[in-house]
């Protein structure tokens, strides 16, 4: 008698500490879901130099788009990406252990660019190199080959980032191509994201070739934490990944500016 009066009461304990519990998990998901219409506090401060180019050029609306991971082929070597605030000041472990979290991030915008992109008509590819750590930057598979290629064959190629975090980056932007020909998406991904200026640190390998580099935001605060909470992960990668579509369809005429 004694101890069904002693499991009854663990039992209604425990009840109500699972009615508890699972209130705070509702909470939580829908605070953190209003994180996801990718308002400019969720990616941080966009760039802040002085940057004079316009991109004027038309392009067509079957500009074939190829989007690629920063840092895909570089790991293990210098340039592997950013290791993000998380890991290097607060002591998270990085989300794969073989990889930067950048690119554990770039990877996933990537595809999802290429997904959403395809769904609202656009003329995109993703690209992967396979191999983790390439040497020689000239080696035929990596982004700089591939991404140099497509250029060469009047297309656009795109290379996703995030900035380091603090003191080391500068926020989110498009490094533009050194060309003459900066055209109206680059011009469009500009202005919704930032403008980096044409020559940034004397001229990166990568626009060198003609390969745009779209950094998304310093990879930290806000723009870290929704991107490592489970609950918001995949809303954050979708919802860069709308703006990013977004602003490629405003570049090619496909949309009304909203
Ligand atoms: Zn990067």
């Amino acid at each position: 008698m004694h101890l069904k009066y002693f499991l009854l009461k663990i039992l209604s304990r425990f009840g109500l500490f699972l009615v508890a519990l699972s209130f705070l998990l509702i909470n939580k998901s829908t605070a953190e879901n209003s994180l996801t219409d990718l308002s400019d506090d969720l990616i941080g401060p966009s760039v802040r130099l002085n940057s004079h180019w316009f991109g004027d050029k038309e392009v067509s609306k079957t500009l074939s788009i190829l989007v690629m991971a920063g840092h895909a082929d570089s790991q293990g070597l210098a340039g592997s990406g950013t290791s993000g605030e998380a890991v290097a000041l607060k002591g998270a472990l990085p989300m794969d252990s073989k990889i930067s979290d950048e690119l554990f991030w770039n990877l996933r915008i990537r595809d999802a660019v290429a997904r959403i992109g395809k769904t609202k008509g656009l003329n995109i590819a993703a690209y992967d190199p396979g191999i983790r750590n390439i040497v020689d930057g000239n080696h035929p598979k990596t982004n700089w080959s591939v991404g140099a290629r497509h250029a060469r064959s009047g297309g656009y190629p795109l290379e996703i980032h995030f900035d380091s975090y603090g003191e080391h980056g500068f926020g989110s932007g498009l490094i533009p191509a050194i060309t003459r020909n900066l055209n109206k998406v680059d011009e469009s991904l500009a202005n919704r994201f930032g403008r980096y200026p044409l020559f940034f640190r004397g001229g990166l390998g990568a626009p060198r070739r003609e390969i745009r580099v779209l950094e998304i935001g310093k990879l930290e605060g806000r723009l870290e934490a929704s991107l490592r909470n489970i609950n918001s992960r995949e809303d954050t990668i979708n919802a860069i990944s709308l703006e990013i579509v977004k602003a490629l369809l405003i570049g090619l005429s496909m949309e009304e500016e909203d």
